[in-house]
């Protein structure tokens, strides 16, 4: 038996907490038989004291099983399971390809998304934006969908790692977020939850990255990949740039359309192709379905090419209560925007920068995401047909085209995209995709 103030003073002292300590904490975070007052107190602590990487494992693997943990033996699948979780960014659609990519090359793919957040965009809003789509099948029909489909992507229940709720809602108000040791803890809880064999981490660096600076992107990566492999499941990382708006488009149903022309052929972004193919490739490797990255990729191009990753989307949309003829029909079904108009730059020159963190804001203020979690989303706004950095853009070329409710929203998210994106007479040194993988 402990007790709660005697596992803060440790912390506090800047002593090693025992596993044992560390799970009678988080369960009475869960069981709420520790305060409010009593989270905050160790938050902090844990934020100016660090842990060590057993420490770290312990306190993940707590939240982990303050819930249900996945368990998929009694399906006898064939093939490895596999998931990928980002820290988020803006136009990063990679979750509605990879995932029917990865399915069609032999993995199962039981993904656990959320909504957008802040300035980043949702792979459950983007799902929405589908008329019909379920986030939330029961337990049973998200077990057969992983089955016949091999891949469903769902909301988080209640019931999948829930002391991390409590613990983020006092994190949050109690200036502790921003700690690399409870963030993996949060974020790997409710992953390592889904039961997995293997997990890649895409860790977003620059302009819209949840972490401020390359240096902390690249400790949290390096800490989630040391805790998820200490935790049981192979994991690696890679650090990818978010110094502009990863697709070509930024919105819900924007996304979509571009998730189905990608996986169709019809367009790919070749910045969004390269970090896709580069997350698959690990998810691969670690899951034994490819000896080495470029068998990998060899797999996922057939897999494109031959319309099985296209076909696997459009059956996990089917199986997720959208139209069973989506992927053909795609125009038919997604929300347009009454005012679309392409914006252009005030004067001609090449895309130097551009304030990613500012344009996913200019589309929650078009509707496009949440400012409380209480608001509806507008999934038909949002960019198309992007400038990427270095491109020219003059009369001619666009800087965007805006999809809005009317003309003033219009105006208005033209207005924050030419603030957002810098013009220069000379093009910028070109921007890596992918800056650095970490690997176990
Ligand atoms: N995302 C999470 O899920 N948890 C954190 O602590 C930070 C980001």
């Amino acid at each position: 038996m402990f007790l709660a103030q005697e596992i803060i003073r440790k912390k506090r002292d800047g002593l090693t907490l025992s596993d044992d300590e560390l799970r009678f904490f988080v369960n009475g975070i869960r069981d709420n038989t520790v305060s409010e007052g009593q989270i905050a107190a160790l938050a902090m602590s844990i934020f100016f004291r660090d842990m060590t990487m057993p420490e770290r494992v312990s306190l993940t693997m707590a939240m982990r099983d303050s819930g249900t943990v996945l368990d998929w033996k009694s399906l006898h699948l064939n093939g490895p399971l596999v998931d990928k979780h980002s820290t988020g960014g803006v136009g990063d659609v990679t979750s509605l390809m990879l995932g029917p990519m990865v399915a069609a090359c032999g993995g199962y793919v039981p993904m656990i998304s959320g909504r957008g957040l802040g300035h980043t965009g949702g792979t459950l809003d983007k799902l929405e934006a589908i008329p019909g789509f379920d986030i939330f099948p029961d337990d049973a029909r998200f077990r057969q969908i992983i089955r016949d489909v091999g891949v469903a992507i769902i909301g988080q229940t209640s019931s999948l790692a829930p002391a991390d709720k409590r613990f983020y809602a006092t994190r949050d108000i109690t200036a502790t977020v921003d700690s690399i040791p409870l963030i993996t803890a949060s974020i790997l809880a409710k992953k390592l939850a889904e039961g997995l064999d293997a997990l890649v981490m895409d860790v977003k660096v620059g302009s819209g990255a949840f972490m401020p600076t390359y240096a902390l992107s690249e400790q949290l990566a390096e800490a989630i990949v040391g805790v998820a492999n200490g935790a049981g499941v192979r994991t690696t990382a890679l650090l990818t740039d978010m110094n502009q708006v990863l697709a070509s488009s930024a919105g819900n149903a924007v996304e979509v359309r571009e998730a189905v022309q990608f996986l169709t052929g019809e367009y790919r972004n070749p910045r969004l192709l390269e970090v896709t193919l580069a997350l698959c490739a690990d998810m691969l490797v670690s899951g034994n379905l490819a000896a080495d990255e470029t068998q990998a990729r060899m797999k996922l191009q057939a897999a494109l090419d031959s319309g099985k990753a296209a076909e696997t989307f459009g059956r996990m949309v089917a199986a997720q209560k959208g139209p069973a003829d989506f992927v053909e029909r795609y125009a038919h079904y997604l929300p347009v925007a009454p005012f679309s108009k392409a914006v252009y730059a005030d004067r001609a020159g090449f895309v130097a920068q551009m304030d990613t963190r500012a344009l996913g804001m200019a589309i929650v203020a078009m509707g496009g995401g949440r400012r409380q979690a209480s608001d509806t989303i507008d999934y038909s706004v949002g960019f198309s047909d992007m400038a990427r950095l270095g491109e020219s853009v003059d009369g001619q070329r666009p800087l965007a085209v805006i999809h809005a409710q009317d003309e003033a929203r219009w105006q208005a998210a033209a207005s924050a995209l030419k603030a957002s994106i810098d013009i220069d007479d000379a093009a910028p040194d070109e921007t890596p995709v992918v800056y650095r993988r970490i690997s176990g």
